[in-house]
């Protein structure tokens, strides 16, 4: 039914929802600080980013046009048609929790596909008030449904027969078993999963601006963000002037309970995850890189039980060590120190992960040679966290992404709908009857 309801008609309901979403803009952001541990301001702006993939989904009527071509022989026509898989279903990480499920299913709806959305268990709450708020549109029942639950869960879409397409977001390993599992039993799959996003500092960049920019990707969202830069490779001189305009960036960052007035950072997720990134740190300073801003084992006075973990920045990392090329995800910077650009970008190349990679230079020159050889989905050029708009589609390469097309934009409606070509001959003979 939901795919006979014509697309004028579906993105009415859109309209509505954005309506409802900017009412709604604040309690939602206190949902997601109280149950994610992001600032206020960092999940009001977490929200903003899914209102856009709303608003770009409203212009589906364009966006499913399909291509015509008349008279391709003598009263014979050709047509492609867009239409909808059927069911189609996201699984989620804790990170986002409002804003990731936006990158997918406005556009399955919108195209004419029911949805289901499984959401990280790590923060449930958001994506009950999102499909509280659909109900309030009233869209007909069954068209988004939210189901609760884990690795179970997961499987259980991966192998239903009905499930036509999966978008999943979290890990690499699981994005690597997802894409398996949901390819392996005949779905389409986009999978994006985690990742590094190094940072090139050139000795020509303007070091007090790179390093606020710099402290903003890397300890915003308590690090815990896909496109958060946890490596900085120094470039020549820039090497002795980067570190100390990093360290008091990060030292001087507040951090604290999320809904608190000048907060700017807050607590990572779970107790079992401050301790894997306190561990991570300790690896790293067992590989020889010295620690110059420390934030294990500090505390936040009223919250002492809060899973926070300060800022923390590492000098002389081993690039080939092991922690190196690992997603600590957490408020974790490390350091390097490179002769040249060539061999920068090498490292970049040479990573497992291709999410995104950021160079910081006044030189229009290394800037292309950057945008063109870096083998990663996102480039920042004098940007921090060059998470691309909702028109644009988004995500990585190499271990940051299993799949083909990505999410957002065109690439999502190309995604969530099947082409038809139609072939039809209409004499011109029988036209004469008329
Ligand atoms: P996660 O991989 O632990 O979980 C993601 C989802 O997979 C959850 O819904 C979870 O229930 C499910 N899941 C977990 N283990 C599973 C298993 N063994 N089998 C089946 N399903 C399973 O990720 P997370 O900790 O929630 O999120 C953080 C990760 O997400 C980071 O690696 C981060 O880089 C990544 N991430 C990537 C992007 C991107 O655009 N590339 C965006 C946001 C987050």
């Amino acid at each position: 039914e939901w795919r006979r309801t014509p697309p004028n008609d579906r993105v009415q309901y859109f309209y509505k929802m954005k309506g409802l979403l900017e009412e709604h803009v604040e309690e939602l952001g206190c949902i997601i600080t109280e149950e994610c541990g992001k600032t206020f301001e960092e999940s009001v702006g977490e929200v903003r980013r899914a209102i856009e993939n709303v608003e770009v989904a409203c212009g589906i009527p364009m966006l499913l046009q399909g291509y015509n071509n008349e008279d391709i022989a003598s009263g014979i026509d050709e047509h492609m048609l867009r239409q909808p898989l059927g069911v189609v279903a996201t699984i989620a990480p804790f990170n986002f929790p409002a804003m990731v499920p936006f990158w997918f299913m406005p556009y399955a709806v919108a195209c004419g596909n029911c949805f289901i959305l499984k959401p990280s268990e790590k923060t449930p709450m958001a994506s009950e008030k999102v499909f509280e708020l659909w109900q309030q549109t009233g869209i007909p029942a069954g068209v988004v449904q939210l189901v609760n639950g884990g690795k179970e869960a997961v499987d259980r879409l991966l192998e239903h027969e009905e499930v036509g397409a999966i978008s999943f977001v979290g890990s690499s390993e699981v994005a690597r078993y997802v894409y398996g599992q949901a390819t392996a039993h005949g779905k389409r799959a986009q999978c994006q999963g985690g990742a590094k996003n190094p940072v090139i500092v050139m000795p020509d960049a303007d070091m007090e601006m790179t390093a606020k920019i710099v402290a903003d990707s890397s300890f915003g969202c308590a690090g815990q963000r896909c496109l958060a830069s946890s490596l900085v490779i120094s470039v020549g001189e820039a090497g002795e002037s980067f570190p100390e305009a990093i360290k008091a960036a990060a030292a001087s960052r507040k951090v604290g309970y999320g809904m608190d007035k000048g907060v700017e950072m807050g607590p990572v997720i779970t107790a079992e995850s401050k301790s894997r990134i306190e561990g991570l740190i300790g690896q790293w300073e067992k590989e020889g890189a010295q620690v110059i801003v420390d934030g294990r084992g500090c505390t936040v006075s009223g919250y002492e039980r809060g899973n926070f973990v300060f800022p923390t920045v590492l000098e002389n990392v081993d690039p080939m060590g092991e922690v190196a090329g690992i997603e600590i995800f957490g408020p974790v910077l490390g350091l390097i120190q490179v002769a040249d650009l060539d061999e920068a970008i090498g490292l970049i190349n040479g990573a497992r992960y291709g999410n995104m990679a950021c160079l910081f230079t006044d030189s229009g020159a290394a800037a292309r040679k950057f945008r063109y050889e870096a083998t990663v989905g996102n480039v920042g050029i004098n940007i921090g966290v060059a998470a691309p708009m909702a028109f644009f589609p988004f995500s990585g390469w190499k271990n940051s992404f299993f799949g083909d097309l990505h999410g957002q934009g065109r690439h999502a409606v190309e995604f969530f709908t099947q082409t038809k070509i139609v072939v039809e001959r209409w004499p011109r003979e029988w036209s004469r009857k008329f």
